[in-house]
């Protein structure tokens, strides 16, 4: 028998790595939502007559405060 400690602790850290990148891609996603939707004039730039914040703006700030 042989012991092999490496095996949990590379699974762990690779398991803390994609939870990284998720936690990355929705932060990019965020972002990109947000550089879209800006204030024009008390109107969402990308979305057609909506006031600003719109929804997805309002969402994604939500997601960056979280992340
Ligand atoms: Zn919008």
């Amino acid at each position: 028998m042989t012991p092999q400690p490496t095996t949990s602790a590379a699974s762990l850290a690779t398991g803390s790595a994609d939870r990284w990148t998720e936690l990355d891609r929705l932060h990019e996603l965020a972002t990109m939502v947000l550089n879209k939707h800006v204030n024009d004039n008390g109107w969402c730039a990308a979305c057609t007559d909506v006031a600003f914040p719109c929804d997805l703006a309002v969402l994604a700030e939500h997601n960056t405060a979280l992340l």
